[in-house]
């Protein structure tokens, strides 16, 4: 046994400070963002925010509403290739940027992604998506798929730590997903005790991933807009967000009405809920890692899209960041041991 003693850090443990700035307004400010791929020659160029591959948030209403606004979808793994045959059949080139296709690593999930892929050539990106990419099977299938797709944007995950990205990246992908137990209905942590926290896991894995010209997604643990902010500023290059947007026209879920108010169901993807509706119930040597919640329904996600976008643009004016890329450069955090006033909060 070994302990670490530096501190790791969340986003509830830090604050950014404001700094001197030019900039008059935030329509000033640029939220755009270009990459190119470790691996694959592809070019992106949107606002580097996503929704999760959770089938109650990266659904493909959710992912014809954010490329709409040039922001990415991982689409959820449950969909069957005729249902993606007929989606993909009415995306434009445009919209096809925005989207990725989820896979876990067994034999079947590799057989259907080929399937989709070859009937659909023109999505560009692969999200291969296990709870824990510490296993050498994970990294096997990482390396069999960029064999597989070699001008693919592969993204892998989930780690936390450096070595584990780099391990990752030299094994083929363009982008690694990082968070483990930081979610909103994750239950990891109460249940195994293990994780890492968020801003910690961003700023040490993107050091790792920066350092081999990769790119890191911070997933999971947003859970306000200036939580993504803070994302951003510690690194990381893209921003997943599952309880965000959860609870709006264009996730999935069911809908809800309770003493006349109207709710849709959340729930994670190792949930009871979810293993039951996908593989038929929990196996009997596992535990479900995740709850099922009720959201408030709020109607549009444009709404509140909106809302996060002004808020990052707003950061970004606070500390004089005129293109969300220079972000982490002007970021300092600070340590706090309080964050809003909830006086009136319900
Ligand atoms: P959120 O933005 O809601 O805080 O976090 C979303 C992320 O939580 C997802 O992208 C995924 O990485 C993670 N997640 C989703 N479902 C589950 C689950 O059932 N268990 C765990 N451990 N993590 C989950």
């Amino acid at each position: 046994m070994r302990i670490e003693y530096d501190i790791k850090l969340g986003f509830k443990d830090v604050m950014i400070r404001p700094k001197r700035s030019t900039l008059k307004s935030r329509s000033e400010v640029t939220l755009d963002r270009e990459f190119k791929f470790l691996h694959s020659p592809t070019t992106w160029s949107g606002i580097p925010i996503m929704a999760a591959n959770m089938d109650t948030v990266g659904t493909f209403e959710m992912a014809k509403a954010l490329s709409n606004k040039k922001l990415f979808t991982a689409i959820h793994k449950h969909y069957s290739v005729a249902d993606w045959n007929l989606f993909a059949s009415n995306l434009s080139e445009e919209e096809s940027k925005y989207i990725a296709v989820s896979t876990g690593i067994t034999e079947q999930d590799s057989d259907k992604l080929s399937e989709i892929l070859k009937f659909n050539p023109n999505l560009k990106f692969i999200c291969i998506d296990v709870a824990n990419g510490y296993s050498e099977l994970f990294t096997d299938f990482v390396r069999q798929t960029r064999r597989l797709y070699p001008n693919r944007v592969i993204i892998a995950g989930n780690v936390v730590t450096g070595e584990m990205v780099e391990e990752l990246l030299l094994s083929g992908a363009d982008i690694v997903k990082v968070g483990i137990g930081p979610g909103s209905v994750c239950t990891t942590r109460i249940k195994t005790g293990v994780g890492y926290p968020q801003l910690s896991a961003i700023i040490e894995c993107a050091d790792a991933a920066h350092g081999l010209g990769g790119q890191i997604i911070s997933d999971g643990g947003c859970s306000i807009p200036g939580d993504i902010a803070k994302a951003f500023g510690a690194g990381a290059d893209f921003v997943m967000l599952g309880g965000m947007l959860a609870g709006h026209d264009e996730s999935g879920g069911e809908k809800i009405v309770k003493n006349g108010k109207n709710y849709k169901q959340f729930y994670g993807m190792s949930s009871y809920t979810a293993m039951e509706k996908h593989v038929g119930g929990v196996a009997d040597y596992r535990a479900s890692e995740g709850k099922t919640v009720e959201v408030p329904y709020r109607g549009e996600v444009e709404t509140t899209l909106q809302d996060i976008l002004g808020g990052l643009r707003s950061t970004c004016t606070y500390v004089g960041a005129k293109r969300l890329k220079e972000l982490t450069k002007r970021t300092t955090f600070i340590r706090v041991a309080e964050q809003e006033n909830k006086t009136y909060s319900e």
